[in-house]
């Protein structure tokens, strides 16, 4: 019996499902039967100025949760931390808007630095520069086929949201001074995919978001070598909103260090759990478009540092496809079935992006609706 949170008892069959946002509430069980253990108390006198480590190029990190990101990546071995500088944000979504404006204005020149990712991309990228109609860049869309002469950013998502592939990047100018890229690491954790190599790159941005669930903390890092950026992004973070919730980064310290705790535990290793969750998730999907005009992409095995073997990938989003000419985001908003459109992607109509990061009774209607879907096609008319 599938119990949808239903508090204003709408019909079942009304029941929107929203899969359009990846809000990682998946995980919330999880975090519930650890009780108490990430529980942080904060008195009325605790927190109150601007300032967490005025020594510190980011002045606005709290020197607990530089530790506790330190030691989290040295655990999962899946990015260098060593000489590099942590800048802070709200949310990853603040620090990739830091990095570009921070590489722009150190491009120097007069023309707008072309900004690109290869399609699909994760079409926030697009808002995000765009939005504030900034002179210093222009968004140029897709980096396949990208040739334009003078600087560029190339945004670089791995693994990829919505499509869940390893990328490096696409126009690849090793050794032009003006190419510049942002790895977004958003997924690169080992309940999504093996951690097959510790990155090591100039820009790495991770978001708390996707690795516990906590999104509504909105904490994100960046992992920056270069001095000059680091210092660029901080200034701009300073302009926009004058550091980070000091409240938000104690709770990310206090849960960064249990979920790491937990990766040495034999019963509550949250990446193994986050592991198993994903895996079923994929398996009951896989089973229910097999065999119908849906569309799934498969990924290739890699060994797993982490875990210490091979290991599939189970993205956070899938990127369901149909064998059919139509409107695929359209066909499911008929089902009451809500999702992001391929072409927001920089992709087609027969594409759209599902977050499998919802509760269980959320994806669980939706399967029971594609299930429908399916049923419908079926019937020889
Ligand atoms: N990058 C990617 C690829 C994402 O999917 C997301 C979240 N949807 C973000 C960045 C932003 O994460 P946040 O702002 O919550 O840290």
């Amino acid at each position: 019996m599938v119990k949808v949170e239903n508090t204003k008892n709408i019909a079942m069959s009304d029941f929107i499902v929203n899969l359009d946002h990846g809000d990682p509430t998946a995980y919330e069980e999880y975090w519930r039967k650890m009780g108490d253990r990430c529980t942080v108390t904060i008195r009325g006198c605790d927190l109150m100025s601007y300032f967490s480590d005025i020594n510190n190029l980011c002045w606005f990190l709290e020197p607990e949760l530089a530790e506790a990101i330190k030691e989290l990546h040295a655990v999962v071995g899946n990015a260098a931390t060593e000489d590099r500088y942590i800048v802070v944000g709200t949310g990853s979504t603040q620090l990739c808007q830091a990095a570009v404006h921070a590489l722009s204005l150190l491009a120097g020149g007069t023309e707008p630095v072309s900004i690109v990712a290869a399609a699909p991309y994760y079409s926030t990228y697009v808002e995000e520069t765009t939005y504030v109609r900034s002179c210093m860049y222009k968004w140029e869309g897709d980096a396949w086929g990208f040739d334009k002469k003078g600087p560029f950013i190339e945004l670089v998502t791995s693994p990829n949201n919505p499509d869940g592939t390893i990328r490096d990047s696409v126009v690849n100018r090793p050794d032009d001074d003006e190419a510049k890229v942002i790895h977004d690491f958003a997924y690169y954790w080992p309940h999504y995919t093996p951690i097959t190599r510790c990155q090591d790159h100039d820009i790495m941005l991770f978001t708390f978001s996707k690795i516990t669930g906590h999104a509504g903390s909105r904490i994100g890092w960046a992992l920056v070598k270069d001095k000059e950026v680091a210092k660029k992004m901080v200034e701009y973070i300073m302009v926009n909103s004058i550091g980070v919730s000091k409240e938000s980064q104690v709770r990310t310290a206090k849960i960064l260090k249990v979920l790491k705790e937990t990766c040495t535990s034999e019963t509550d290793n949250f990446f193994e759990y986050g592991r198993e969750l994903m895996k079923k998730r994929w398996e009951k999907l896989r089973e229910m478009v097999k065999e119908s005009d849906f569309t799934l992409p498969k990924y290739p095995e890699g060994y797993c540092n982490f875990f210490g073997k091979t290991l599939e990938s189970y993205p956070a989003f899938a990127w369901l496809g149909t064998k059919e000419e139509t409107d695929l985001v359209n066909d499911l908003r008929r089902q009451k079935v809500m999702c992001r459109a391929g072409e927001r992607c920089g992709s087609d109509k027969k594409h759209v992006r599902v977050s499998m990061l919802s509760r269980e009774d959320v994806f669980t209607v939706f399967l029971e609706r594609l299930d429908n879907m399916k049923q419908i096609k079926s019937i020889d008319f």
